[in-house]
């Protein structure tokens, strides 16, 4: 059977790229090939940036209201396709059918949020700044901006910054992860039959290469991009380099703290969820567990209960709770990982190592995976695993929790299970991490706030949607004026 060969989209059109080099799109909880996707070079972005470049000036001259119009007409076109986007994107990614629903429902959100375009796009003014003399300053936008994404959100990730530079009067490029291609080309397919002008809205397949081409082109003005630590760090210097705006999220290493006074029973979905959903492939993924004093008893025992009665499997069968890892060599590495962890001296109390599901002998499958008495200088503890491994720790109090969290190496996500204001506010003023979540286990801004961390999490002062993103899209320009 041959298998499809993912096109680019370009100036309005599907368009095969230039490389003749591909890599094969799997389904992670079947272990089957679905897909072939090109790993296109400098030649295919030279086209997108030119197709892109080209529509520009009508598209910044187009009224913000009818620009926002489109993004109404995208809306209503993504509802009716809902499901089969959440379908194809549980089926390359392999997260369960309703987190993808979720991840949809998210997306469609920034869009929603991006439509307020006439509010938050507007400059400022003041009258008489000296003598008969006024000023004000107006946003513009600034010409091609470009999204490189990862792979464990295939489609939300794009459209934490595709909609608001759109319908700022920018135009896009999007590089979706090669890992996972079939979501965003379909999504991409409702955006074609919504019909945005010609080169407004692109995208082009591919790794390395392509990233490459987007960072030394000269006419892509900003990149956003989400991924992994050491390639946000790379994307933020070549930036830095060529002289691009930048915001670019990286990796995380979450600790999820529970107070003595906690209602453990109360947070106990919600912890499961925080720490496998998405097989702990989430950037806000609980990683370390760090039941205070003595609560680690009862914990311990809900927890691993909890953990023990999760069904594992395709993530399309609907009463699955935790699907595959993204890939094979990802479930190398957490294997890896879990092993380690022993080495260091950690004690497993859930070994996910020979998870099998009998449907699908050929599928990605780890499954809970509990390791007690870790260290915070463990390597489980402070590498991002991105798997569904937990490294349980015991604080003694909140001063060590502050200690342990203000110590890792990412500062993404935290949260805390207390029911005390004041035990709250100290961890909310204290800890490192941005989003910080209180009795919530995934602390995930919706669109109308900034989502983003701090040190080796985020590089970049503008994070992905909120208020500000509008300001990472344009130039302030600003008039001081004088009539006689
Ligand atoms: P990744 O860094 O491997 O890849 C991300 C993107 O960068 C892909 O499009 C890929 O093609 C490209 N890329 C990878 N290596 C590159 C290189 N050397 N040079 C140029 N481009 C390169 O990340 P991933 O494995 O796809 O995604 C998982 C990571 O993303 C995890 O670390 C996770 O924490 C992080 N993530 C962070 C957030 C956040 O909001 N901070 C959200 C989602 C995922």
């Amino acid at each position: 059977m041959t298998l499809p060969l993912i096109k680019n989209f370009v100036n309005g059109e599907w368009i095969d790229s230039t490389s003749t080099t591909t890599g094969d799109v799997w389904n992670p909880a079947t272990g089957e090939k679905i897909a072939t996707v090109p790993y296109g070079n400098s030649e295919d972005v030279n086209k997108a940036v030119q197709a892109a470049k080209d529509a520009f000036w009508e598209w910044r001259a187009t009224p913000p209201l009818t620009r926002a119009r489109y993004l109404f007409r995208l809306k209503d076109a993504f509802e009716e396709n809902f499901e089969e986007i959440a379908r194809v994107l549980t089926t390359e990614q392999g997260k369960v059918i309703d987190e993808a629903r979720g991840e949809v429902r998210r997306m469609i959100e920034n869009i929603e949020h991006a439509t307020g375009v006439t509010t938050m796009m507007t400059g400022y003014t003041l009258e008489d700044i000296a003598k008969d003399i006024d000023c004000y300053g107006h946003r513009q936008p600034l010409g091609v901006f470009a999204a490189i994404v990862p792979y464990n959100f295939p489609g939300m990730v794009a459209w934490w910054f595709l909609p608001y530079a759109l319908v700022t009067g920018n135009t896009y490029i999007v590089k979706p992860s090669e890992q996972v291609p079939m979501t965003q080309t379909k999504i991409f397919e409702i955006v074609e039959e919504v019909g945005f002008p010609e080169g407004v809205v692109n995208m082009v397949h591919g790794s390395r290469d392509v990233v490459n081409g987007l960072l030394d082109h000269p006419d892509i003005k900003g990149i956003s991009f989400v991924g992994s630590t050491p390639t946000a760090k790379y994307i933020y210097q070549r930036c830095g380099e060529t002289g691009k705006r930048v915001q670019s999220l990286g990796g995380a290493k979450n600790v999820v703290t529970i107070m003595p006074d906690a209602d453990i029973d109360q947070a106990m979905p919600s912890l499961i969820t925080s720490f496998f959903g998405c097989a702990g492939q989430r950037c806000l993924s609980g990683s370390i567990l760090a039941p205070v004093g003595s609560v680690i008893d009862e914990v311990r025992e809900k927890f691993i209960a909890a953990a023990k009665a999760m069904k594992i499997g395709n993530g399309l069968d609907e009463s699955v709770a935790m699907g595959p890892v993204g890939s094979a060599p990802h479930k190398e590495k957490i294997l890896g990982y879990i092993n380690k962890g022993i080495e260091e001296g950690a004690e497993l109390l859930l070994d996910g190592r020979d998870c099998k599901v009998d449907e699908y002998p050929n599928g990605y499958f780890v499954g809970p995976t509990v390791f007690d008495k870790v260290k915070p200088e463990m390597s489980i503890c402070s590498d991002e695993i991105f798997g569904p491994v937990v490294s349980m720790v015991n604080p003694q109090n909140l001063d060590e929790v502050v200690e342990l969290v203000n110590s890792r190496n990412y500062a993404n996500a935290s949260c805390i299970y207390t029911q005390s204001g004041a035990v709250a506010r100290e961890f909310k003023y204290k800890a490192h991490p941005s989003m910080i979540g209180v009795n919530i286990g995934i602390a995930a801004p919706m669109s109308f706030f900034p989502f983003g961390g701090y040190g080796n999490s985020f590089f970049g002062d503008i994070k992905g949607h909120g208020r500000e993103v509008f300001q990472f899209f344009t130039d302030m320009k600003v008039v001081i004026e004088r009539w006689f």
